[in-house]
């Protein structure tokens, strides 16, 4: 992969980065979305957020020998501290970390008034898609588009938000992705696949346990129930 040549996944997140966008990208190790998108001329503004000093000297490299220092703004931050009102950033993705981790940005990204909800978020966890939903179901965002593919053998999803009119999702949609349901694609049925063997192991094990985790064990439950359901 490189800044020209994104990986599958990089590339769908990128596709849902509206043409002219002032991004903001959080975790952004090479930079390579948002150098990727400058070159195609997709966004018009960037700050490539990273905490981590290796990968920000990286993405400062990346962004260096491509000639974009004036337009991509590499910044050393913890999460949307990487953002100030006056970058008018519209667009914000996060991508190739956990649900939770993400979540744990955006909330303290919210709370330090960071994000103000006009923003569009463009999200791809690698695990712990259900705790981020619920994030953006709590704080009012709908879902306007959800992705999942298969890309060396992962599955990724990506979800895309931004506060509309106020949907009302079920725990089986914050649990499946309330598009990712109605499509039911081939991808989403081989990872769900995947993820019933998971939990029917799971399940064997506690139930081994001298002292069972009863509220675990009918979590777990009914989440099987939900999976055969949609797989039948
Ligand atoms: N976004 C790129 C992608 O999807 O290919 C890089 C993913 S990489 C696995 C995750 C990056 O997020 C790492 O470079 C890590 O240092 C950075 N990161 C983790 N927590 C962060 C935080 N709180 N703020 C900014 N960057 C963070």
């Amino acid at each position: 992969m490189n800044e020209q040549e994104l990986s599958q996944r990089l590339a769908r997140v990128g596709a849902y980065v509206p043409q002219d966008a002032r991004l903001a990208d959080i975790g952004s190790d090479h930079a390579y979305l948002p150098v990727a998108l400058m070159l195609q001329r997709q966004i018009s503004f960037a700050v490539a957020g990273e905490v981590v000093q290796g990968p920000f000297e990286s993405a400062e490299k990346q962004v260096r020998k491509s000639g974009l220092s004036d337009r991509i703004e590499v910044r050393l931050a913890d999460g949307l501290e990487a953002i100030q009102t006056t970058d008018q950033i519209n667009t914000v993705t996060i991508a190739g970390m956990g649900g939770t981790l993400i979540r744990a940005i955006l909330e303290s990204g919210k709370q330090q008034q960071r994000i103000d909800g006009t923003e569009r978020l463009v999200l791809q966890p690698n695990v712990g898609e259900k705790t981020l939903r619920e994030w953006l179901f709590q704080n009012e965002y709908t879902i306007i588009a959800e992705e999942i593919l298969e890309e060396n053998n992962k599955i990724y999803e990506i979800l895309v938000a931004e506060k509309q009119d106020q949907v009302d999702y079920s725990q089986k949609e914050l649990f499946f992705g309330p598009l990712l349901l109605q499509e039911k694609s081939k991808v989403f049925l081989a990872k769900w696949r995947r993820e019933l063997k998971a939990r029917e192991y799971v399940l064997q094990q506690l139930e081994k346990a001298e002292e069972k985790p009863v509220e675990k064990i009918e979590e777990i439950q009914t989440q099987i129930e939900w999976i055969k359901e949609v797989l039948a």
